[in-house]
């Protein structure tokens, strides 16, 4: 189902205790041009396996960064099992700086899961993410956040399906993340394709996503962010024994609504990601080219902003920015 080729420098051995460098050719044809990189830390007890990637959206830089960083921060001698780190998903789209979606075939990698081995490039990879890559693992963690013409408040995501117990689990991991919104995503979304919880979650298993960062820059608060997280995961799960207290609010949520431009024109807003709006509140106007306001865009609910659009460029029907429903607040 898989080959697995050494990098030069590597370490040590696939599959043996130590940290091991090199690349992954999965065989189903679709993907055959592709090797992705992969850093597989083996512990020398056993133990549960983690896996977490980034670049499945390539100008997320932040996020890439703390993939590669966390690649020296586990110490195969003491930790128990196995974590494994797939840096860049996104191979096709990897110096062609393209948004949200893959090249191969125009789709988003993040919308596919759980993916179809017999589908297009990025429904075959999101299925051999899930089930040859992180097989058997307990947790994958995918890490985002901050395209090009974006930012994004420091959130994370997981997907109940209503079975208490495994949801307990599932929010107990997101938690781990030291984030200003927990969201737990609707279980309306399990219908359809979707993000890597959502495919997770149908499969019976657990996938935690974070998002933090903006506009394709490195940030060292938002690299924090990830890297923290995937430890503090790893030390929920056992593998090791160093937890990070987290600071932040973790407001928890369970409504994403996308709010998309009513007209085409500049989108000016002061909105930064993270904070509380009011049912009603103007978020920002669209602005012509002459200067005369076409339209506010008002807040539907009370909400917290997950994220929005920096680049003032709006086109009618596309996303502006996305906001977060707090768990408990009533039905409207
Ligand atoms: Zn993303």
């Amino acid at each position: 189902m898989m080959k697995i080729t050494p990098r030069e420098a590597s370490t040590s051995a696939f599959g043996q205790t130590g940290v091991f460098r090199g690349h992954i050719h999965f065989e189903n044809p679709t993907l055959s041009k592709y090797a992705w990189p992969l850093c597989d830390i083996r512990g020398a007890q056993p133990g549960p396996r983690l896996c977490v990637t980034a670049g499945v959206h390539v100008n997320e830089v932040s996020s890439m960064e703390a993939a590669v960083r966390l690649q020296s921060l586990f110490d195969p001698q003491t930790m128990r099992g196995t974590v494994s780190i797939i840096p860049l998903v996104n191979l096709p789209a990897y110096g062609k700086f393209t948004q949200y979606n893959c090249p191969e075939d125009d789709k988003n990698i993040n919308f596919t899961f759980p993916g179809d081995p017999k589908g297009s490039f990025s429904e075959v990879l999101c299925d051999v993410l899930l089930n040859v890559w992180a097989e058997g693992a307990e947790c994958y963690i995918d890490l985002h956040g901050g395209d090009l013409r974006e930012k994004v408040s420091k959130f994370v995501m997981f997907q109940p399906t209503g079975e208490p117990e495994l949801d307990a689990e599932k929010e107990k991991l997101a938690r781990c993340f030291d984030a200003e919104i927990v969201m737990a995503l609707p279980q309306k979304l399990l219908s359809a394709p979707g993000r890597a919880p959502t495919g997770f979650a149908n499969a019976g298993r657990i996938s935690i996503m974070s998002e933090a960062g903006a506009n394709g820059i490195y940030d060292e608060e938002s690299i924090s962010f990830h890297v923290d997280g995937v430890l503090n995961i790893a030390a929920e799960l056992g593998i090791t024994d160093h937890r990070i207290q987290p600071t932040r609010a973790q407001i928890l949520c369970n409504e994403y609504l996308w709010l998309e431009s009513p007209e085409s024109g500049q989108f000016h807003t002061t909105l930064v990601p993270g904070q509380a709006v009011t049912k009603g509140q103007i978020l920002g106007a669209i602005y012509d080219v002459f200067g005369c306001k076409v339209d506010d865009v008002l807040s539907p609910k009370d909400a917290l902003v997950l994220w929005r659009m920096t680049h003032p460029t709006a086109v009618a029907g596309s996303p502006l920015l996305a906001l977060a429903i707090r768990a408990e607040s009533p039905a409207s």
